[in-house]
């Protein structure tokens, strides 16, 4: 852009939100530059902190009248560069919009603005009996904005789904300014289904100014298990083993040695034996009088693995559990100035035989891997610690992230669980999507942006890198689910 154009947008947008809440110094600026994937960067032309969906409006409309692009975007937690702006793109900082607007415990919903942290809102059902559902491990940080955007999914997502299952309702706005609602409080609304096309699409289809959503009454009681494997195989056979059993837990999630010892020594801490070779957290929940039932069948199927299995003796326990599961991705800041959180999914079953071809791509890559992952939705995070000043260490986090993805779709997986494809995959759809495939999205996408404003270059690869990469040839050429 021009600089009298740049000086004109910058006016145009401090006149809605005033100068406060326009950023536009170099200095100011920095801090949008990257989402939680550092790797990937690209600095706004301006931030701008609305705070009602009025100002979200014209703020669009200004970006159309000076041609260019913006982005939606929450905390800046995602891990897939989905909320960078490219191209000098302003970005559209929903944080201002942080209010609950209805809770409405008879219909058990809450009506709520985009930048509503997420566990902020569950705090705030809590005295009526009430939680969101999706808990991302972010959760203290996201927002529900992003975690529509991204389709979010969390350790409980094994029993009560992810997002998607949760939202009712969206106001969006529209990438020509237009405010449009979208879905109904009650769940039924007639026609083509646009919450769920809009639930997952990365802000590339408009702006989420509201949400309606599910809430979730608390269970009557939970009993939260820890059980300790010799090895990260063994924990995954347990967890298949669970599975076939037709136990539904609320969660199960598996961290693994070099995983617990970087908790361990930081300040998520809770006492996970740092001899073992992977522990496995399993949730139950629901009506007080099945769960000790339960128990005693998770138990037995673990120790079958060859697992010991220790029990939450109250809540207190309960959270320092899942402080440590929680907090493992932090945790690893201790390994390396910088991680890589992939992000995939296999079918459960191939859990076992995935994890060992990853070990195997990172130990052949002379690089340091730590696993935690949601394994009862079959969800890898494969870790990489590396440091990106040494441009041979890089090359290789590179090349194993694209062989880890190639090896998941190789075992019938998908690219992604719920961090997104942003600009970190936007090249990688090919392995999971033919040409026509990819269309359909376009299509889809621009019958809500057609001049490709909002949020450009996110999500679809260009038509021409797909034919280059020649999915066809390489085996995938449909969605292997
Ligand atoms: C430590 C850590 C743990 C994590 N654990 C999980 C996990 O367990 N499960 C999981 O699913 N993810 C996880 N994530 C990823 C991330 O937290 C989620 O993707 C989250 O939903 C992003 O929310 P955010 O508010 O930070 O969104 P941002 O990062 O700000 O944005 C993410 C995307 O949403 C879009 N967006 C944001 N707000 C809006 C809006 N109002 N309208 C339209 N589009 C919008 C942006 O354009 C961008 O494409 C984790 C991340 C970290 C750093």
């Amino acid at each position: 852009m021009s600089p009298p154009a740049q000086a004109g947008l910058i006016a145009a947008l401090r006149e809605i939100v005033g100068a406060d809440r326009c950023l536009a110094r170099e200095a100011e600026l920095v801090a949008w530059e990257c989402d939680g994937l550092t790797l990937h960067g690209s600095r706004p032309s301006a931030v701008v902190l609305p705070r009602d969906k009025h100002e979200v409006a014209r703020v669009v409309r200004a970006c159309r009248r000076f041609a260019t692009p913006f982005v939606a975007r929450g905390a800046g937690t995602g891990l897939s560069g989905g909320a960078i702006a490219l191209d000098g793109g302003v970005v559209i900082e929903c944080a201002k919009l942080d209010r609950i607007l209805t809770v409405d415990v008879e219909n058990r919903l809450a009506v709520v603005q985009p930048g509503v942290v997420n566990a902020a809102l569950s705090a705030a059902v809590r005295p009526y009996g009430l939680f969101y559902a999706p808990d991302p491990s972010s959760q203290l940080a996201c927002t529900i904005g992003g975690n529509v955007a991204e389709n979010s999914g969390g350790p409980h997502t094994l029993k009560y789904g992810t997002t998607a299952h949760h939202v009712l309702a969206l106001e969006l706005v529209l990438p020509d300014g237009e405010l449009l609602r979208l879905g109904s409080p009650t769940g039924f609304a007639p026609g083509v289904d646009l919450v769920g096309a809009v639930v997952g699409s990365e802000g590339t289809l408009g702006v989420v100014v509201e949400a309606t959503v599910r809430l979730t009454p608390i269970p009557e009681a939970t009993e939260t298990l820890l059980a300790i494997f010799p090895d990260v195989v063994s924990a995954c056979r347990a967890v298949g083993a669970v599975i076939t059993s037709g136990l539904v837990p609320a969660a199960m999630e598996i961290v693994d040695r070099r995983t617990i010892a970087a908790v361990e020594a930081s300040v998520y801490a809770a006492g996970l034996p740092l001899d073992a070779g992977a522990v496995l957290l399993v949730e139950l929940d629901g009506p007080a009088e099945a769960l000790p039932g339960q128990v005693e069948r998770i138990r037995a199927l673990c120790a079958a693995e060859g697992a010991r299995v220790e029990r939450a003796r109250d809540e207190a326990e309960r959270e320092r559990f899942w402080r440590a599961r929680k907090g493992a991705f932090g945790a690893m800041g201790r390994i390396a100035p910088d991680l890589y959180v992939h992000d995939a999914v296999v079918p459960r079953a191939k859990l076992p035989e995935v994890l060992e071809r990853v070990g195997e791509i990172c130990d052949r890559r002379g690089l340091r891997l730590a696993n935690v992952f949601h394994a009862g939705d079959g969800n890898l995070h494969p870790n990489i610690s590396f440091d990106r000043r040494d441009p041979d260490e890089l090359a290789r986090v590179l090349a194993a992230g694209r062989e880890i993805l190639e090896a998941c779709v190789a075992a019938g997986g998908v690219i992604s669980g719920e961090h997104g494809i942003g600009t970190e995959k936007r090249d990688y759809m090919c392995l999971v999507f033919a040409e026509d495939d990819l269309d359909a999205q376009r299509r889809l996408r621009a019958a809500f942006d057609p001049d490709g404003v909002c949020n450009p270059g996110k999500v679809l690869p260009t038509p021409r890198f797909c034919a280059e990469a020649n999915p066809k040839a390489r085996g995938y050429d449909r969605v292997p689910l």
